[in-house]
Formats: structure tokens, sequence, C-alpha cells
């Protein structure tokens, strides 16, 4: 049994208000009043609006009295030059408040028109952690995948429009004030994206686990998204309209976003962003990919958390408890691959068609990434490229 150190100074942060249930998207616009919001920029992605999800979020506006206008022009992994519009309208619509309506790409969108409209500048200013030079507009995100943790979290990932590369921006004063979590706004997500989002959340809550970073509160969080997620995803992944599965991956993903903004993420984050810069795999892909291979790397560093973990996988192998140190992380590992093939992703590079000759460049593109800061064994060039070569 592994006890806190007393003697451990930490912070722990919970700047968003929490609104869960479902048909809870009809409580927006009463929650944009309580902010006495009469003007409201909603940002939803295209995908979004044609699912009728953004229409619900404004006729719940209407229906309180404030005036609405929509920011729809970007996609996936929302540019710098996109968000640059977005502020572009919100400066013409003069917002007293704005709504993250979508998943991740539409929460982090929101957040970075924020950061522009509310600080100026542009969005490299804001790369990194509290950078910010004033107050924010109150925001709101209301969730429709349950995956990034963007409405638990104070970080926009913006895509830098040249480079391709994904920036964190992050301050805690651009945290959403309340998010809304509606199970029913994520029922209408493809299968893909279910699977996407969800290995994404699992990922969050293992990463987040055993950060460097990672505080006795911090786990409470982790841990318990973990569960939520383990228990569940399997469930959602056989049957899509599992509507209580999804209610649980919603909150799990929830609670890892809150894990992640107090304790940050790991090396399987590092590995995976220059495989979306450079070869555009998609985020949950290349995290799942090499999520195991991390945790195999991990094992002897963190083998007591690695043990909380197994014992939540399944009752029945609490004897893993007892196993030495490498079995109990081979076994994760297996078990997130399983889970991982079972979403229909890829379990290997030379599945995404990425070969042996492109592994230099990717590991000393993963070496610059701050994520892998935070993880618990510590990550060096060579060690990254091992890693890609495990992944292969
Ligand atoms: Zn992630």
């Amino acid at each position: 049994m592994t006890h806190p150190d007393p003697s451990a100074a930490f912070e722990f942060r919970a700047s968003t208000r929490l609104v869960v249930g479902a048909g809870s998207i009809t409580r927006l616009g009463h929650s944009a009043r309580e902010f006495s919001a009469t003007r409201v920029l909603v940002v939803s992605d295209p995908g979004v609006i044609r699912a009728g999800h953004a229409a619900a979020g404004l006729a719940a506006l209407a229906s309180s009295g404030i005036a609405t206008t929509v920011f729809d022009q970007f996609g996936e992994n929302p540019t710098t030059s996109q968000v640059e519009s977005g502020t572009a309208v919100a400066r013409e619509f003069r917002p007293d408040l704005i709504v993250g309506l979508g998943g991740g790409s539409s929460m982090d969108c929101a957040k970075g028109i924020n950061f522009l409209l509310s600080c100026g500048g542009r969005m490299h200013d804001y790369h990194g952690r509290g950078k910010a030079t004033g107050p924010l507009l109150p925001s709101i995100a209301v969730p429709t995948t349950a995956g990034t943790g963007s409405e638990t979290q104070s970080f926009a990932l913006i895509t830098d429009a040249t480079t391709g590369i994904k920036m964190a921006c992050g301050d805690p004063r651009a945290a959403f004030r309340v998010a809304i979590l509606d199970v029913n706004l994520t029922l209408t997500q493809p299968a893909r994206v279910a699977a996407l989002t969800g290995i994404d959340a699992l990922s969050h809550a293992l990463e987040s686990h055993v950060s460097r970073a990672a505080t006795p509160a911090s786990r409470i969080f982790s841990r318990e998204a973990w569960r939520l997620l383990v228990q569940n995803l399997p469930r959602v992944f056989a049957n899509g309209s599992d509507v209580a599965a999804r209610e649980a991956v919603q909150l799990g993903a929830a609670w890892a976003g809150l894990a992640i903004e107090n304790a940050m993420l790991g090396a399987a984050h590092a590995l995976a962003n220059p495989l979306t810069a450079t070869h555009g795999v998609v985020h949950g892909q290349a995290v799942g990919l090499m999520l195991p291979h991390v945790v195999r790397y991990n094992a002897a560093t963190c083998a007591d958390r690695y043990a909380e973990l197994a014992a939540d996988l399944d009752a029945s192998t609490a004897a893993a408890h007892t196993s030495p140190a490498e079995r109990i992380a081979a076994w994760i590992a297996d078990w997130i691959t399983g889970l991982v093939a079972q979403a229909g992703l890829a379990t290997s590079l030379s599945g995404l068609r990425i070969a042996a000759p492109d592994i230099p460049t990717l590991a000393r593109a993963a070496a610059t990434q701050w994520t892998g800061g935070f993880n618990p064994r510590t990550v060096g060039v060579d060690d990254l490229a091992s890693l890609y070569e495990a992944a292969q």
C-alpha cells in the first residue's frame, strides 16, 4: 500500500463547475446568464452543427434572451490562422461570453479565440503555461465527445498553420467556468471518433497517474478516470448505444482532464505528437499505439502505481499486485494493445506505413516535447528512438 508523503507540498486546481446529466444542454442559457451574458459566441465545428447539437445550444441560449453568433470555420486540430479568423468574427460581434460546443477542436478553438480576443497578440504568445496578460472572458464548454478533457483543463492545443506543430497554450484563466456534460450529445459520435477519443482519455488517466508532477489530489482523479474508462470503454466499443457506459466514459474523460491540469502527461504524448505533425496520424491513434511501449519502459520506475491500476482492470487478477514490476507493466501494456485493436485502430507503426528510416527524425522531434519531461523515467533521444522501434 502506498501512502502519500505527508511532508510533500502541492497545489490542486479545479476551476470548472460541472453540470452533469442527460438533457443538461437545456441549462446552457441559464448558466450563461449567471455570468450576466447577453451576447455569446458559439464555437462549433461543422460536424457538430450537422448533428444538430449547436442548434440545441443556440435554442437554450435564445430562450434566455441571449444574442448569439456561430464560428465554424475550422476542422480537426484547429490552426493559428483559423483561430485568428474566429477572433475577427468575435471582434465584430463583441461577445461577453464564449461557448465551446463540440469535441476537443471546438473547445480548444474557443479557448484560442478567448486568448486573442481578451489579451491581443498572436497564438504563439501563449505557447506554454501562464502567458495570459489579463483576465479572459468567461467561457462554457459543452463537449460532444468523451476524450480530450479540454472541458476540465486550461490548455488549448493549436496547430501552427505553417509548421504543423501543435502548441499547448495554457493558462488557468483560460479554463472553462462551467462544463455541461450531457451524455445525449455523445451518442451521435461516429464509432471511429468514440474509439480515438476514448483511447486518448485512457492515455490521459494513465500518464497523469504516474507523472513526475502527480500529487495525492491529482491521483484521486487519474485513478477514478482509469477505473471508469477501463471498465466502460470495452462496453462502448462493443455497443455504441450503451448509454450507461457512455456516461461513465464521459465522466472518466472529464476526471482525466482534471488530472492533466494538475499533473501533466508523459512520454506517450511526446512520442505521439511528431506522428501527428509529420505523418498526419490522428492523436488518439498515435498515443494509443505508443502507450503500451511507454508502460513497459516505465515498469520498474513506477511499479507501485501500475500495481494500483492493474487492480482496477479486473478484480479476478488482483494477484497482479504480487507480481514483479515487469509482469504487471507487460500485463497492462498487453491489455491496452487489445483495447486499441478492439477499437479498430492500428497497433504498430508499420500498420500506419511509417518505416524505420523515419525514426531518427521522429525521435529528435519527440525529444523537444515539453510533456516528455514529466515521464516518470527519463527519456532521451535514444530512448525515444528505441520506443518507436519497439512499436514497429
Ligand atoms: Zn491526449
